[in-house]
């Protein structure tokens, strides 16, 4: 509608120019004729005398074709007055003729007719010659333009109409759609995804990137929906446990023995509770407090060496640790961090290693590259499967084939998050029946990190 509005002003505009430019163009060409004929018709009557009748016959027939109510009317000037008796001669003005007494000549237009006045100085007197008529043909001309601008501005106007409808609808088309289609989406179907047959336009790239925002969107819903179902259900197998044991331990009065027993059992699984609950709390204090946290330089090569001081005889011999190359800048092996987050980190993974790899040796090796610090652990245990490689940092997830070790999918994804509070990088390289590596880049302190809040 603004573009038809638009439109129809500036034809509007335009065609008010033509008309009038047309309309001084017929009249100044009237005057013309209307002057021209003044003069002749003066020549005609006044030098009548002087002429010789043939001549003033030619004169006649060439030129004195009358126009449409053509009226002439000759006055005489009084010389010493330079005025005209009578002075005013309805519905000519004395401005008209003091004009013609001055310059010559005077063209007026009063209604339909136009007046051409010629000041004739003659040897029988001065005469002023007045002739009138009315431009029939001109006005002819100008009602059939009138009509043809007029026509020609309501069909363009139905005609811009109807084609800005149509443009505007095939334009606005794509965005009816993917509105009907966004509209559709709900938490429940956020698989649906919009059509995007050219991203290289603005609708196109408008719809990859609401498409993006879905893809991450149901990533996001996914992981939690699924994370609600494991906690949930980790949490129910203890409770189940602890619940059935007491009942049964209740149902009849028992020996001294069997009640040991089943407390037993109930504070394993409390301790399982206790266990899922702490990894639980520390996750969401990971994801929610981090300003709390003390961050001091920590040294690679002590914190590992702390790490496998606290682990038990056996699980230590299995340990080969690897730092040949001291770098001659030791604070390369320096980096900012919690000491007791990056030790949980550490020892999740080093727990892993030892867990999924039965009795096989396992790997530690410590570089200290330009800006990072480098920190491997491999083991030849049961490896993960390519499938569950890409889930492996969700909590709760575990791999298909470690279902018979303890655990509950929340070393990891812990792992994964410390890690990268700390501006560091987990990433996992892993062969089915052949073993684990997983590697850790931390930036060290040459690096002059600061803990992402
Ligand atoms: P958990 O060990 O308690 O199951 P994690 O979050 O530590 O939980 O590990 C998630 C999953 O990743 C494990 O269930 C296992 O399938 C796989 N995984 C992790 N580390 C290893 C490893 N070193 N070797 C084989 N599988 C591993």
């Amino acid at each position: 509608m603004i573009f038809v509005l638009l439109t129809a002003l500036f034809l509007l505009t335009v065609f008010i120019l033509i008309y009038l430019s047309a309309e001084r163009y017929t009249s100044e060409e009237f005057y013309l004729r209307l002057k021209k004929r003044v003069s002749i018709s003066a020549q005609a009557y006044l030098e009548e005398d002087e002429l010789s009748t043939a001549i003033y016959e030619d004169i006649r027939k060439k030129h004195l074709q009358t126009l449409p109510n053509e009226e002439e009317q000759i006055y005489t000037v009084d010389r010493a007055e330079n005025s005209l008796m009578p002075s005013e001669i309805e519905p000519l003005t004395s401005a008209f003729f003091d004009e013609v007494f001055e310059k010559g000549n005077a063209s007026i237009q009063i209604g339909n007719k136009y007046y051409t006045g010629l000041f004739y100085p003659d040897n029988q007197g001065d005469f002023v010659i007045v002739l009138s008529a009315e431009d029939l043909y001109g006005k002819g001309k100008m009602n059939n333009l009138a009509r043809t601008l007029i026509s020609a501005f309501v069909l363009s106007l139905v005609l811009l109409y109807v084609l800005g409808q149509y443009y505007a609808k095939q334009v606005l088309k794509p965005i009816t759609d993917m509105t009907k289609k966004v509209n559709l989406i709900r938490a429940k179907n956020l698989h649906l995804r919009l059509k995007t047959t050219n991203t290289k336009d603005e609708l196109g790239e408008l719809a990859q990137t609401f498409n993006n925002m879905l893809d991450r969107l149901e990533t996001s819903f996914e992981m939690q929906s699924s994370f609600i179902h494991n906690a949930s259900h980790e949490l129910k197998n203890p409770l189940t446990a602890i619940i059935g044991q007491t009942e049964v331990a209740l149902n009849n009065p028992r020996k001294k023995d069997e009640y040991i027993e089943t407390l037993k059992t109930v504070e394993t699984e409390a301790l399982r509770l206790d266990n899922l609950v702490n990894s639980l709390l520390d996750l969401a204090h990971i994801d929610h407090d981090a300003q709390g946290l003390i961050i001091e330089p920590i040294k690679a090569k002590e914190l590992l060496t702390e790490i496998m001081d606290g682990l038990e005889g056996k699980s230590l011999n299995r340990i080969n640790f690897n730092f040949d190359f001291p770098p001659e800048n030791p604070d390369k092996l320096i980096f900012q961090g919690n000491h007791a987050l990056i030790k949980v980190a550490l020892l999740n993974i080093l727990d892993n290693a030892l867990k999924y790899s039965k009795n096989e040796s396992i790997d530690i090796v410590l570089k200290a590259l330009e800006n990072t610090i480098h920190i491997s652990i491999s083991d030849k245990g049961i490896g993960i499967p390519k499938n569950d490689l890409k889930n492996i940092f969700e909590p709760f997830y575990r791999g298909s084939n470690a279902r018979s070790y303890k655990g509950f999918g929340f070393g990891l994804p812990l792992s994964h998050k410390i890690i990268h509070l700390h501006g560091g990088e987990l990433n996992i390289s892993s062969q089915i029946g052949s073993g684990t590596r997983v590697t850790l880049l931390l930036p060290n302190q040459c690096q002059g990190f600061k803990i992402a809040r």
